[in-house]
């Protein structure tokens, strides 16, 4: 063998594992855009979008991209009762209460807090919606029935309008009694994203009759939907529904 055969043998060995490492490297997940069209196929967006950030605490290494919390038994976990959520309330079985139903359109944020927050910002959406269920870490049942309720997070005015509509008409439909907005400054998903944003805790995974209504999602799912239309006054209607719009940003 000659040295430059042995270079070549070498170099197509190189490419070779290359090629193996490149296949089964893990591929970058993607946001996905939800586009409303009508049964011709052609777009009928009613001009808002809207990014849902699916929750996804930081984990600890490229294995463990996510931490998710768990609560009472039975939960399947924060971060996929997220991503469930995050699809379920895009369509409805009845056409018009999902969020493309209603002729949003729609980003499903899928990477980390950082990776959704750029994409947010760079896609220009009108409201930014992270989802998440309340408390951290995995204690199990131990907060009680009378502390259960759906969060609001907000850190501007805009978005303090949206945590309303989140308390309002989510919060109607969960079953603590606990509903509120809360003012956080230290969220990066309020605080870095150039849009209104409104933070969802949904109700507590560690609250056993809350954890066992957010696992129902067929029951609520058209509720981020109704609170995003409450906020935007209706646009889907050619003339909207102003009497009850709350979020004017929309
Ligand atoms: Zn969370």
């Amino acid at each position: 063998m000659t040295t430059t055969s042995g270079n070549r043998l070498l170099t197509v060995a190189t490419i070779v594992i290359a090629l193996i490492l490149t296949a089964h490297a893990p591929a970058a997940r993607a946001d996905i855009i939800y586009t409303p069209r009508d049964s011709y196929g052609q777009t009928i967006a009613n001009g808002v979008k809207v990014y849902l950030s699916r929750a996804c605490h930081n984990g600890s290494s490229s294995s463990n991209p996510c931490v998710s919390n768990f609560g009472c038994s039975g939960h399947v976990g924060e971060n996929t009762w997220s991503a469930e959520l995050s699809s379920h309330t895009l369509y409805e079985p009845d056409g018009q209460w999902g969020l493309v139903n209603r002729q949003y359109t729609v980003r499903i944020g899928t990477g980390k807090t950082q990776n959704n927050i750029a994409n947010s910002n760079s896609w220009n959406s009108d409201v930014h919606l992270p989802l998440h269920s309340n408390a951290s870490g995995s204690t199990s049942c131990g907060t009680p029935n009378s502390s259960d309720g759906t969060w609001g997070l907000y850190v501007s005015s805009s978005g303090r309008q949206m945590a309303e509509a989140w308390r309002d008409y989510f919060g109607s439909g969960s079953p603590g009694p606990n509903d509120k907005i809360v003012y956080r400054s230290n969220l990066g998903e309020l605080n870095q994203t150039s849009m209104p944003a409104g933070y969802l805790e949904a109700s507590f995974h560690t609250n056993r009759r809350g954890m066992e209504w957010m696992m129902d999602w067929e029951y609520y799912d058209w509720r981020v939907g109704y609170a995003v239309d409450k906020c935007a006054g209706y646009p889907r209607h050619a003339q909207g529904d102003t009497s009850s719009a709350r979020c004017p940003w929309l």
